[in-house]
């Protein structure tokens, strides 16, 4: 047999070798996860035997962690903004980063809103979930993707509320809004490369890279800005999540499309992150 602490200790070890950051942290996170326990709940199981099932489990969650999986594709959820989300393969992590558009758009009042891109529905889940009286729309490209954001809404009691629905962008969206927002995919092609293995091998490729992409990752952000004005109500605004040198393109492109009252916000980094503007009346 073996103690819950020796099993932890050879746990860490094993992803030190892999030379992962953080791996105290993820070694504890994936006991916790090999044992079914809330992570609160570790520190007093550390002292207990651990059975054959549990070991197994956790060695198997230690080597795809060596292997450069993401922690949260392994246990298959991710705490965003306070609430616990189911993440997939097929769904972008949601980061904390994006915590700034959430913040940014809980200082505007809206009813009805529209997420292009919902991925596992982490934006706007967390937006019905922050505001009862909300409708949201939620699009995807990827069925697959609109599966976990269903799943999440259901699990987050928001499924009343929530449309998800398939779309290519604004393709089958009909109405407007009085607020749009997405973290579209933003890395260009050439920057794909540099980012650490956990985000290149493991996360979907089409949250991260626009399609037609021109090596500027900025194609998303052209084709949703030249199309919303038409999906605005009066006064609407329009909030994206950007990569930290894309500030100044994508205020221009939200310049030339007639939006007004256009400001960046900063994420916790100090780097900017969100771009929002919204419809002249
Ligand atoms: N912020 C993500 C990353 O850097 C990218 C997300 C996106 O393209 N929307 O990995």
């Amino acid at each position: 047999m073996i103690r819950g602490a020796a099993l932890l200790a050879e746990g860490v070890a094993a992803l030190r070798a892999a030379q992962l950051d953080g791996a105290a942290t993820d070694a504890r996170i994936l006991l916790a996860h090999a044992l079914g326990i809330p992570r609160d709940r570790l520190t007093l199981a550390l002292q207990d035997d651990m059975p054959a099932k549990v070991q197994a489990r956790f060695h198997k969650a230690i080597a795809a962690r060596a292997a450069h999986q993401p922690v949260a594709q392994i246990v298959g959820r991710r705490a965003f903004y306070g609430r616990e989300f189911i993440v997939t393969p097929d769904v972008l992590d949601p980061r904390p980063d994006t915590e700034t558009l959430i913040e940014a758009a809980l200082e505007q009042p809206f009813t009805r809103f529209l997420d292009l891109g919902t991925g596992s529905g982490a934006i706007a889940l967390t937006l019905l979930a922050e505001r009862p009286d909300a409708q949201g729309v939620a699009v995807d490209l990827s069925q697959a993707a609109l599966d976990v954001a269903a799943r999440n809404a259901k699990a987050l009691g928001c499924a009343a509320r929530a449309t998800v629905q398939c779309s290519d962008w604004f393709s089958a969206v009909q109405g407007r809004f009085d607020l749009i927002v997405s973290n579209p995919p933003y890395i260009g092609t050439p920057e794909l490369e540099g980012l650490a293995p956990d985000v290149r091998v493991y996360e979907p490729r089409m949250a991260l890279v626009p399609d037609h992409d021109d090596g500027t990752g900025l194609a998303a952000y052209r084709l949703i800005c030249a199309q919303a004005a038409a999906y605005l109500a009066p006064n609407g605004w329009l909030m994206v999540e950007i990569g930290h040198k894309q500030g100044n393109a994508v205020q221009e492109l939200f310049r030339a499309a007639g939006l007004a009252d256009i400001a960046l916000r900063y994420d916790l980094s100090g780097h900017p992150r969100v771009v929002m503007g919204r419809a002249a009346v």
